[in-house]
């Protein structure tokens, strides 16, 4: 049976609670034990699906199809646990549970309230596979005080009521703010976000202050003593230069020990930390730099594309590199000449996204690394981009483009190279959509297999035949077109099993130049660097030295 971590936050958001719960993840692998890490977000969405990666940042799939909050990709990505549906859950998910029972009438005519019925179901969802792992760690999004949050707090006060004593923890990050005219770190928010968790009834053994600097003994001694916890769960989180960093630092600070002493687990199992120590010495050692284009829609907020962002990152640590991204708008050349924007990079990565702005200049970032042999990867829409660059610039179909554009415009402009797929296969199943379909959780959505062509540089870049990798589109290259491009050099490298979704491409007449209609982004690991952005990086590198 699972010991239980909730890990909450206050005084301000975007403190990295996230970060912290994946770090301490990972920590408590190191000392042999098996971990799970969950997200309950009290937002209404049902699910981040529908959410645009403006408000939220990336949705992170997994691999059972469940578009989910971007926290669990830091999950993922510190503890190698593949994240799970029921990793995951809102406020709206939660209430369209207990509002389809009730319709269905499995409540025999009570009146529905959030004590008992809401909490009930926050509670089961917290057990779901509780006796597969030893701790079980799960991160309450927002801020105590927050009025959606308050269903959560209540549930994992109840949850921890009914276990027996000792199985549950709660650990608080909060805030110290540095007053520059006293020269002194604040306690005082800390102590009013820790009275406002016991004014609902839970009281927090392990404290995570993040602060811009040290935490002199005086101030910890006062965090113990009016927050009531003991002076060593008093933990640090300074401000880091890489988030990689935060397992060891979290692990000087203590913050493993003190959880193991709150569950009062002694003596402690020794934590083997190498795959930290590599992974930082990769980072804080790298050889050399390469230079990065992410030709993108939502360049404004990078958590658009974290995993992107992290797996090229994991993809530097591969070739000792240090990745410099920037972030190159799409738009800006949609009806301009590319090459301005584009030269100077080693490698051009366009990533995935919806909708029709900015696609020409992603079409033209397709034609400049193809025509200058420049390392290209193309994700999702980004091979959609490179498919249909081949079709008019190569192929002669002047008039190729993708069916998702003529449906968002409500006009046929297009010779629909990219179509909307309507009906596939999944493992024996047959999925079938109609364009109309609401948009929510609609899309071909988690695990696929693609079967690899032999010889292929894709194959080469894999090691294997038959690979894995995770979807979340609505459209898909037409295999129509297949011999017609395949003539010209652009190969269909990987196909779903039955062969009717093309699923990787490549030029042939290419160093490097390569469309996925997957998101490789969403497996990569500091520790276990996806192939495809190891490989990718390594052909920037490459580039570099031409130049
Ligand atoms: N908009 C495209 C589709 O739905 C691509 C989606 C994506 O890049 N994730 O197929």
């Amino acid at each position: 049976m699972a010991r239980f971590i909730f890990i909450t936050g206050g005084v301000v958001s975007s403190l990295g609670k996230g970060l912290a719960s994946a770090a301490l993840g990972s920590l408590l692998q190191a000392r042999g034990f098996t971990v799970r890490l969950r997200k309950l977000d009290p937002y209404l969405n049902v699910d981040p699906g529908t959410m645009s990666p403006f408000e939220h940042g990336e949705v992170f799939v997994t691999d059972d199809g469940a578009e989910t909050d971007l926290d669990l990709g830091h999950y993922e990505r510190f503890t190698g646990v593949a994240a799970r549906a029921t990793d995951s859950v809102s406020s709206g998910r939660i209430y369209s549970n207990v509002l389809e029972k009730e319709r269905r009438g499995d409540y025999l005519g009570k009146t529905i309230q959030v004590i008992p019925h809401v909490t009930n179901e926050i509670k089961d969802f917290i057990r779901i596979g509780e006796d597969e792992v030893d701790f079980m760690l799960c991160e309450i999004g927002g801020t105590v005080g927050d009025i959606e949050g308050l269903p959560f707090f209540e549930a994992i006060r109840q949850f921890a009521q009914e276990k027996p004593r000792g199985e549950c923890i709660f650990m608080h990050l909060t805030l110290l703010p540095y007053i520059k005219a006293s020269g002194e770190l604040k306690t005082k928010p800390t102590q009013h976000s820790v009275k406002e968790l016991r004014s609902i009834g839970l009281a927090p053994d392990i404290l995570v202050c993040r602060s811009e600097m040290p935490i002199p003994q005086k101030e910890r001694d006062k965090l113990a003593l009016f927050c009531n916890v003991r002076p060593e769960a008093v933990i640090a989180a300074q401000d880091l230069n890489s988030i990689y960093e935060a397992p060891l630092a979290y692990h000087r600070e203590g913050m493993d020990q003190a959880v193991l002493d709150a569950f009062g687990i002694s003596p402690a199992p020794k934590p083997d930390l190498s795959r930290w120590e590599d992974v930082s010495d990769r980072i804080f050692n790298a050889e050399g730099e390469v230079k990065v284009a992410i030709v993108g829609k939502y360049t404004q907020l990078e958590d658009a594309y974290k995993s992107i962002a992290e797996a090229l990152t994991h993809g530097g640590m591969a070739n000792r590199v240090k990745v410099n991204v920037e972030w190159v708008d799409a738009e800006i050349f949609d009806s301009e000449d590319a090459a301005p924007y584009l030269e100077g990079f080693h490698a051009i990565l366009v990533p995935g996204g919806f909708g029709e702005r900015g696609t020409e200049g992603k079409i033209k970032a397709a034609e400049f690394a193809r025509t200058r042999k420049i390392p290209y990867l193309g994700i999702c829409l980004g091979m959609q981009m490179a498919v249909i660059e081949a079709a008019r610039n190569v192929a002669n179909l002047a008039d190729a483009g993708s069916e998702e554009f003529d449906h968002e415009a409500g006009k046929k402009r297009f010779t629909p190279v990219v179509y909307h797929l309507k009906e596939w296969v999944q493992g024996n199943a047959t999925v079938t959509r109609r364009v109309e379909d609401a948009k929510g959780g609609t899309m071909r959505l988690g695990s696929y297999t693609a079967h690899l062509k032999e010889g292929s540089k894709v194959a080469g870049i894999y090691g294997a035949s038959v690979i894995e990798e995770r979807h979340r589109h609505r459209y898909e290259v037409d295999i129509k077109y297949r011999d017609k491009l395949e003539d010209k050099g652009l190969i269909f490298s990987g196909m779903s099993p039955d062969g009717r979704l093309p699923e990787i491409v490549e030029w042939a007449d290419h160093p490097w130049f390569i469309g996925v209609q997957f998101h490789p982004e969403l497996k990569s690991k500091p520790f276990a660097p996806h192939p495809l952005f190891a490989d990718f990086v390594r052909a920037a590198v490459e580039t570099s030295r031409l130049v």
